[in-house]
């Protein structure tokens, strides 16, 4: 089922070949019929992730990216629904010679090719495929075919690996097998039998259920890997080596390791256990709630930026999540945000929260709280100081107001037909694009370089009529984006750490190289 660590559970895969010293890259399938991630309201979906060349997709690319620090080409992500579209489009142009096209062969045939294609493109000895959805759906059916007919085709090279929840229930004490079981029936039904089980639980799995699994689900006990809830989710891949988990892959599989380096990573593992002092952070979002539940998914990068940046110099991250609009029904609530060392304003869409964030983020300019804007966290700043310090007071972004007489936040041209068609997916400023940045800033300060690189996701941007007047007043445009002269950080003078950027520098962190920023915003708000 959803939420159990697969995608951690691939990347973790991932991480202990390279470290046994293969090429690995890493594959998402999302079973649902969006092309991409980018159409998916957070809440439903967690966030939508975006790779270097622009792909939106789902957020565990990003947990590939941290594991194995390297960045995962667009290839690497595919939705039934891209798989069809892709298929459809071949049709109609002609390239199936004038026979029928059907589901089965050709969708699995797209799939495998896209596969290939990515072991191509990475030179990779490995390729991790994670399916999402659940074993026995109707949904990723034709994905588990396209493995099935894989293992056949190439003998030997393909491995299968499911990650199973063992319920412990409450009134029972007792960890459960059945359902287990019952995933397995349903793999063989469609012509698959795993070969390793990872035994997803809230403690490890014993040794009598190991061996009622294994005689129960036909595999050997020792290829039925404990992996019980850790505090890190880093924790992972050494836990699993404990079981031997790469040496028993590449038995299987006729291979030897070339080297063994996990030191680095269990160092930085034992670092986190290590640290107990804590730094509180506070992220003010509206993408939490489903029905009763609190959900931190929609800013996962964002918080685990938080995290490397913390671990990195020395502190335990506490983060807290502050729901927007509480400050709009009631302002009193701004007044808390003295406990925090510091607030980030992560990315967002819409009218929902936004005064609410606005007040937030004049409350920390006001009383020098450190603060981080992310994207629309850039946008709100601009707005507030244009508000409240640049005397336009019914300055807003043309995405919430279209009639405002100071769009200091606009649309660019381009975009402005976009959202005329409604042509919405895949449409955003999307991916990586360069950044200048300005001489003695704290922006140069964290970076150290001139020119580098950020991960976009945005259709507005700040409105270039307005920039003498907000700097004028003393807002420093520490980034712009030389080709089209955007800007892509601001920040202020005379205060701690108030910095804002138009792109989203949570996606670039990776755990034992934590992003400059991230890094200086730590720094500023631990002291
Ligand atoms: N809604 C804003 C825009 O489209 C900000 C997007 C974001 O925060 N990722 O420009």
């Amino acid at each position: 089922m959803s939420g159990i660590g697969k995608g951690i559970t691939t990347a973790s895969i991932g991480k202990i070949l390279k470290s046994r010293g293969f090429r690995v890259t890493a594959m998402k399938i999302d079973p649902y019929l969006n092309v991409d991630a980018g159409t998916m309201n957070p809440t439903e979906h967690g966030e939508v992730f975006v790779t270097e060349d622009g792909m939106e997709c789902d957020q565990d690319i990003g947990n590939y990216e941290r594991f194995l620090d390297e960045n995962i080409p667009r290839e690497n992500y595919m939705t039934s629904g891209s798989v069809y579209q892709r298929v459809i489009e071949r049709e109609r142009n002609l390239e199936y010679d004038g026979k029928c096209v059907e589901v089965i062969p050709h969708i699995p045939e797209e799939v495998i090719g896209r596969l290939d294609r990515a072991a191509k493109k990475a030179r990779a000895d490995f390729v991790l495929v994670e399916i999402g959805g659940t074993v026995g759906e109707y949904q990723n059916a034709l994905f588990l075919e396209a493995g099935r007919m894989m293992r056949l085709q190439r003998p030997g090279q393909v491995l299968f690996v499911l990650v199973s929840y063992l319920p412990v229930p409450k009134m029972i004490g007792e960890m459960k097998t059945k359902p287990t079981q019952y995933a397995v029936r349903s793999l063989n039904a469609v012509g698959i039998q795993p070969d390793i089980i990872i035994a997803r639980s809230v403690v490890p799995i014993d040794e009598p259920r190991k061996r009622k699994i294994s005689i129960f689900c036909n595999v050997a006990a020792g290829d039925v890997i404990s992996a019980p809830d850790v505090n890190s989710i880093y924790e992972v891949p050494v836990n699993f080596e404990k079981d031997e988990l790469g040496k028993r892959m590449l038995e299987k599989l006729g291979m030897k390791s070339r080297k063994r380096d996990l030191v680095s990573w269990r160092g930085f593992v034992g670092r986190i256990r290590r640290t107990k002092k804590p730094v509180h952070i506070g992220i003010v979002g509206k993408y939490f709630n489903t029905g009763d539940f609190m959900l931190a998914d929609s800013y996962i990068s964002v918080i685990e930026a938080v995290k490397h940046a913390a671990w990195f110099c020395g502190r335990k991250p506490e983060i807290t999540w502050l729901n927007a609009e509480q400050y709009e029904k009631n302002p009193a609530h701004l007044k808390e945000l003295k406990h925090y060392d510091g607030i980030i304003i992560p990315g967002g869409f819409g009218s929902r929260g936004v005064e609410g964030k606005i007040s937030v983020i004049q409350f920390c300019r006001k009383n020098k709280i450190p603060f981080l804007g992310l994207c629309y966290g850039l946008q709100l700043a601009v707005i507030e100081f244009a508000r409240n310090v640049a005397g336009l007071k019914r300055a807003h972004t043309t995405e919430v107001n279209a009639k405002t007489p100071h769009p200091v936040i606009h649309t660019l041209p381009e975009q402005m037909v976009n959202i005329k068609e409604r042509r919405m997916g895949g449409s955003m400023r999307l991916g990586a694009y360069t950044c200048e940045i300005a001489k003695d800033t704290k922006a140069a300060k964290a970076y150290g370089v001139k020119l580098v690189t950020e991960r976009h996701r945005h259709r507005y941007e700040v409105n270039n009529d307005f920039r003498e007047r907000l700097e004028k007043k003393g807002l420093v445009v520490s980034g712009i984006n030389p080709e089209r002269n955007l800007v892509e950080i601001i920040e202020l003078k005379g205060h701690p750490f108030f910095v804002g950027t138009q792109f989203h520098p949570e996606f670039k962190s990776r755990p034992l190289t934590p992003h400059p920023l991230f890094r200086e915003f730590m720094k500023v708000a631990i002291r």
